[in-house]
C-alpha cells in the first residue's frame, strides 16, 4: 500500500472515532443533547439566539423526526433521540421557549441555578419563581444546576454537597417539581481522580440520575457514565447547516 493510501486510510478512522460517526451503525445508541442559554431578539451575545433562529432548528428537529425527550424518558428505546436543554432560568425563556416546543411537538430541560432566581444575576432578566412553577409542563421540564452557579472544578466536596442540597430544598419549598439531572455550573468538575469519584458517589446519595457537562460530542446511550453526559453548545448567530453539521458531528473544530 502507498504511504497517501496508508495516510487517508488512518485519516478517515481518526475522523470516524473522533466524531463518534460509528454511532450511526447503532443508531438506538446515538444520544444528542443541546445546550442553549438565551432567547432574544437583535441580541449580539454569543449565548443568546434569536427566536427566529431558535424556530429554524426546532422545525428541522421536527421535520427530520427526531425524538424529543424529557431525561427521564432517556431509556426509551428509539432512534433520534435528543434532548434539549437551556441553561440559567432567563426570563426570556419563559416567554419564546414554550410556544415554540408546542408547535413544534418538542420538549425541553431548564436547568435553574436558585441563587440567580432569588437575586438576579448580572443585568440580566431572570425567571422568578412563579414563572418557573407555569410553564408549561408538557413541554418544559425543570433540573438542577447548583445553588450558587460556582464552578465545581474548584469547589470542595462539602461545599457541592451544601450547594446542591440547596438547590433542591429551595426548588422543592417553592413547590416546583423537577427532575434529578445536574448541569455542572460551567461544565466544569474535578479532573483529580480521587476528588471526581467523590463527587460521583456524592451525586449518587442524592439521588441525582444523570450529569450534563459540554464537551460538544454525541454520547453512546445507556451510559456507564452517567455523570458525564456531553451536550452541544449552539451558538447564537450560526447558520442552519452549521447546526445540521453539529448534530452530526458534534464540534465543527477538531481540538
Ligand atoms: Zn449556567
Amino acid at each position: 500500500m502507498s504511504a497517501w493510501v496508508y495516510f487517508f486510510l488512518t485519516a478517515v478512522i481518526f475522523v470516524i472515532v473522533y466524531f463518534r460517526l460509528y454511532l450511526f451503525l447503532t443508531p438506538k445508541n446515538r444520544l444528542t443533547i443541546l445546550m442553549y442559554h438565551q432567547i432574544e431578539k437583535d441580541s449580539q451575545e454569543e449565548l443568546t439566539i434569536s427566536p427566529e433562529n431558535l424556530e429554524k432548528q426546532f422545525s428541522y428537529l421536527r421535520r427530520q423526526h427526531y425524538n424529543s425527550l424529557f431525561f427521564r424518558d432517556v431509556g426509551k428505546i428509539c432512534r433520534k433521540k435528543i434532548l434539549i436543554t437551556f441553561d440559567d432560568g432567563y426570563e426570556n425563556n419563559a416567554k419564546y421557549l414554550a410556544p415554540l416546543l408546542q408547535k413544534y411537538n418538542l420538549k425541553a430541560t431548564i436547568f435553574i441555578p436558585t441563587k440567580f432566581i432569588r437575586e438576579g444575576y448580572q443585568s440580566y432578566k431572570m425567571m422568578n419563581f412563579v414563572q418557573i412553577r407555569d410553564l408549561d409542563r408538557n413541554v418544559i421540564d425543570i433540573a438542577l444546576h447548583s445553588h450558587n452557579h460556582h464552578n465545581f472544578k474548584t469547589s470542595a466536596i462539602e461545599f457541592i454537597r451544601n450547594d446542591l442540597k440547596e438547590n433542591m430544598d429551595i426548588l422543592e419549598k417553592e413547590k416546583i417539581s423537577y427532575s434529578k439531572v445536574l448541569a455542572y455550573p460551567y461544565g466544569g468538575y474535578p479532573k483529580n481522580r480521587q476528588k471526581k469519584a467523590e463527587l460521583d458517589l456524592l451525586l449518587k446519595n442524592l439521588g441525582i440520575e444523570f450529569a450534563v457537562r459540554i464537551g460538544n460530542k454525541i454520547n453512546y446511550f445507556p451510559t456507564k457514565e452517567p455523570y458525564e453526559l456531553c451536550r452541544i453548545d449552539i451558538k447564537g448567530n450560526e447558520s442552519l447547516l452549521k447546526f445540521k453539521l453539529k448534530l452530526i458531528f458534534g464540534r465543527l473544530k477538531l481540538f
